[in-house]
This record gives C-alpha cells, structure tokens and sequence, in this order.
C-alpha cells in the first residue's frame, strides 16, 4: 500500500530516523522504550534545525515552541492502565485513576515547560485532559478550552485568572502565537456520538473515575504564527463547513477510531478537516495505544485506517507523513519540510 513516493521518502530517512528514535527515547521520554520508528510505514520527520518546531509526545500532545514562547495541546503523560476487566463497564466505572505527579514533573523538566505560556486540550477525555491541570498549575500556564477543561484545572488549584472558557470560538494569543479553537466534533465511536459524553459541571478533583473526564465539548484547535499554521484536530469527527475560510499549512489528524467509522465517514472527515484548510501535509496523531507507558509508541488499531488515509492524501496531492515520539520538528516547510537540503 505505500505509494511510490513515500517509498521513495521512506528509504531517503529511514537510516537516518533509527538514530533519532533511540536519541529521543534515551533523551527525552519518561520511559526509556525506544520509538517504534516508521511503525506506520511513512516517511517520519527529521529533527528540528529552525525556529518554530512542534513536539509530540503520543496521542494528541503536542508542544508548540518558538524559542520564546511555548504552547501546549492536550498534555497527557500518567497514561494509567486500564481496569483488568476491561470489558466491564462497572469496572471502568470503579476504577480509580490519578494524574501521576512525579511523571509529571519529570516531564515538566525533561520537555522543557516552565514558563509554558498556554495549555489547551481537544476535549476534556482522559486521554487528552488528565494532566493539564497539575501542568498548568506547576509551569504558570494559561488553560483555555470549555468549562469541563476549566472544572479540571479548577480541580488542581489553577487560579481563576489563568483560566479563559470557550463556547463556540475563541482566539488568544500568546507572544506571537493565536490559538483558536473553533467548536468540533467528537469521533462517533458510540451512538453516533462521543464515547463518556457529557460535560464536567464542578471542579475535578482526583482520584476519580475515567469515566468522569466527559467530553465536554470537542475543539479544532488551529495554532498560528507567522512561521506557519497548524491545525490540530485531535478527534475523528467534523462538523460540517465549521473550516470554511480557514486556511493552514498542516493538518495534525486524528485518526483513532477511523477504521470503525467506515471509508465514507473517513472520506468526508479529510474533505472537511484537510481539504478544507487547504494543508498539503498531513500527520497523524491519535493512532497510538494510550494505555502503553509513556513512550512506548504502537499502533493501535487496524490498518486499513492509513491505507485510506494514504489514498486520500495522495488523491489531493498531499504529503503523509509521522511525527517521532519526543523529537522537535519543523513541518511548515513544502512536503511537510522533508525536502531538505541535506535530504538526498
Ligand atoms: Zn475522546
């Protein structure tokens, strides 16, 4: 399934990219397993040489950094196992799970957040929300997302005054950063709607139920600056036109839970999430097992998900390609900054 020119980017990077994997794992992650490099097959991203670079550290948390201003999405790091029945729903719902602290504060250290200017999720899930408050509360973040994001951060102490809500649309700015999150949706993955629907009506105070990280609301986050524009969407759902006359140089794409919800769903998400903007490089995120300890990067779920993705990708003459755990790179360049100097 891979096509001629991610074959050809693949070859290109791939002696290149097991050194980075294993730099990243011994330097960066909490636990030291190493990347599983080129685990989907694509061409991965090489290290960062310019200014603007983005981070990603599993599932959909990623660090925005310019040298003088950093912001965050998600940042999800105590990755907590499931229950051992995890077919059980009252399992899940007795479980208890708690934002690991001193992980966190390894990361902090390890990632470089002090001083990080914002921090803001998708949606309020575990996966996504668990640790923003504690992050937010030791670097001096400022949280922004809907009001189940700010009753987490409300439930680690963040003071009210770094705490700014969102509705429909909100733009912030932080240095020469806009953040704007612009009202999304969830993947359907249950009914046709979020899995843990619902939103959190009081501050979140763990240990509690994984079940209580409801979704709250789900957000396209488009990061802006004058080095390029990403737009994060964390989730595999859209809402119809909700991009229309927003543009950006890169999608990060959800993909988790794609291969359930069928080719003519995928179809119409890439229409509205990538085609919208307009991106010609797309990188996935979100197609992880998040239950793995941090670090530890393997795909999870089928396949047939980035088959289609492939084909979508080359049929809008886009480039695909992988973020590796841990590294910064720098995607705004043409073919999501693969072709550099250096690359031949
Ligand atoms: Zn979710």
């Amino acid at each position: 399934m891979i096509q001629t020119t991610a074959d050809r980017n693949w070859r290109r990077w791939r002696d290149r990219l097991t050194i980075l994997a294993w730099a990243a794992a011994a330097g960066t992650a909490a636990e030291t397993v190493p990347s599983a490099t080129g685990a989907l097959g694509f061409p991965e991203l090489p290290q960062a040489k310019g200014s603007l670079t983005v981070t990603w550290y599993g599932v959909t948390t990623l660090l925005f950094d310019d040298g003088d201003t950093k912001v965050m999405i998600d940042g999800f790091f105590s990755r907590p196992k499931p229950p051992p029945l995890a077919d059980d729903p009252a399992a899940w719902a007795n479980m208890r799970a708690t934002p690991e602290l001193s992980r966190i504060e390894r990361m902090i250290e390890r990632a470089g957040l002090e001083g990080l200017a914002a921090i803001t999720p998708v949606h309020s899930h575990f996966d996504h929300a668990m640790d923003l408050g504690l992050i937010a509360e030791r670097t001096g973040a400022v949280v922004l997302g809907s009001e189940s994001t700010a009753n987490i951060a409300r439930g680690a102490d963040v003071p009210e005054s770094r705490i700014r809500t969102v509705a429909e649309r909100g733009e912030f700015r932080f240095g020469q950063f806009a953040l704007s999150l612009i009202r999304s949706a969830h993947a359907p993955l249950a009914d046709g709607g979020p899995p843990i629907p619902g939103t959190i009506d009081a501050p979140l105070r763990p240990p509690a139920s994984l079940l209580d990280w409801k979704e709250g609301g789900s957000y396209s986050i488009l990061v802006s600056h004058p080095a390029g524009t990403a737009l994060v969407q964390g989730s595999a759902g859209y809402v119809k036109g909700a991009l229309d006359g927003i543009s950006a140089d890169v999608v990060l794409l959800g993909i988790g839970g794609l291969d359930t919800l069928g080719e003519a769903h995928s179809h119409a998400y890439y229409a509205e999430i990538v085609t919208a903007v307009g991106a010609k490089c797309v990188l996935p995120i979100h197609w992880d097992d998040f239950f793995l300890p941090l670090g530890e990067i393997k795909l999870d779920g089928a396949r047939v998900m980035l088959d289609w993705l492939q084909a979508l990708a080359d049929e809008d003459g886009a480039t695909l390609a992988t973020l590796p755990y841990g590294v910064a790179v720098e995607p705004f360049e043409d073919s999501c900054g693969l072709q550099t100097p250096d690359s031949t």
